[in-house]
């Protein structure tokens, strides 16, 4: 049986993405070896890769300004190599902190140049409103976190960076709804929240931008290295981007990004109603205008009884609820694989929950 999973990374994937990979395992299409067993350079494989980079293009709306690079090395990887490629001397990159993922972020950067902040919202309880941004014009780009994972705020309007490059990194809200590529230098998402599993992270970026960057570099390290052999400069993740692939079909037949966004709205609209039914027993230390649809936070009254509602729930068939150590409380994460009935089940316990203890 499926148990209803609310992890938060890596995380739910579809039930059927995960039986037609469970069909294909022993013989993939008849070839007598699973995919993971095939070479990254042979005609099974490579059909495999290329679909998932149309796929990715067709469903995230990628414009042909942009590259789509398939990569290893997770989120913390691209936190290094944005600054390594485009944080040249003389030059400044400004950081919007917004939630632990982003003060990594920082503090990968600041390792390899200069760098400040353009706001910080600690205890990161909230989204800086434009007026709080201070952005230096002559930055050589602007990072910004679109969905804060630990703290469940995420950014409803993306900030007018101007002139200068904005780079996001959308690990936690990567394809939650549609988005405005083209006005991103470079998005990268780590896959283990919203696309796949671990081991693969997506980089989508502006081709003029990456076109002659990081000449410094080892060709290894490189963005345009990447570009140019079409992620097969060495063996990329195969594993991985094969289970992407699956998913991206399961979101073109859920509706793609407008179905997307209407099931995450759904389903998070539902569990803060649950939450704002019962004021003196659950609370969302979260501003409500920076709610985010992917990572909802509540609070019990004590901690004993947070520690009864985890276990509780366990028993219930309901996990991954635990929040972040840095932040406490519970953390339900609503990815786009987690089932509308999910919540629906999660939100019965939790009514229930608070009519007995409360
Ligand atoms: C999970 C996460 C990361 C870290 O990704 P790793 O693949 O573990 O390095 C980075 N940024 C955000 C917003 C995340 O949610």
């Amino acid at each position: 049986m499926r148990i209803h999973n609310f992890n938060a990374g890596p995380a739910a994937l579809p039930t059927t993405v995960l039986e037609r990979a469970q069909q294909e395992l022993m013989d993939y299409r008849g070839s007598g070896m699973s995919i993971m067993e095939h070479s990254h350079r042979g005609k099974e494989y490579d059909e495999v890769h290329h679909a998932a980079l149309s796929l990715l293009r067709e469903v995230l709306a990628v414009p042909s300004t942009h590259h789509v690079l398939l990569l290893s090395g997770g989120g913390h990887t691209q936190f290094a190599l944005v600054p390594m490629h485009f944080l040249t001397a003389g030059k400044s990159a400004d950081y919007v902190i917004t939630g632990g993922w982003s003060e990594k972020a920082f503090d990968e950067a600041k390792s390899v140049g200069s760098v400040r902040e353009a706001a910080n919202t600690k205890p990161f309880t909230r989204i800086p409103a434009a007026s709080e941004l201070s952005f230096d014009a002559k930055a050589a780009y602007v990072h910004t976190t679109s969905n804060n994972t630990l703290e469940g705020t995420q950014w409803q309007a993306f900030p007018d960076t101007g002139a200068v490059p904005h780079i996001c990194d959308m690990s936690s809200d990567f394809l939650w709804r549609p988005t405005p590529v083209d006005r991103f230098a470079l998005i990268y998402a780590a896959a283990q929240k919203n696309v796949g599993p671990s081991g693969l992270t997506v980089v989508v970026v502006r081709k003029d931008f990456i076109a002659g960057a990081g000449a410094h570099l080892p060709p290894s390290l490189r963005y345009e290295t990447y570009a140019k052999a079409e992620s097969l400069y060495n063996t990329p993740p195969t594993f991985a981007i094969y289970m992407m692939r699956l998913v991206l079909e399961w979101t073109k037949q859920h509706g793609g990004l407008a179905g997307m966004e209407a099931r995450n709205e759904k389903k998070a609209a539902a569990l803060y109603r649950a939450i704002d039914a019962a004021p003196h027993f659950y609370r969302c230390p979260v501003e409500p205008a920076a709610r985010s649809r992917m990572n909802v936070v509540f609070r019990l009254p004590s901690e004993a009884l947070e520690e009864r509602f985890l276990s509780e729930a366990k028993a219930a068939g309901l996990v991954g609820m635990k929040g972040h150590r840095s932040v406490g409380g519970m953390r339900v994460s609503l990815y786009n694989p987690v089932e509308p009935a999910s919540v629906d089940v999660l939100v019965a316990f939790m009514d229930a929950f608070a009519k007995k203890n409360a």
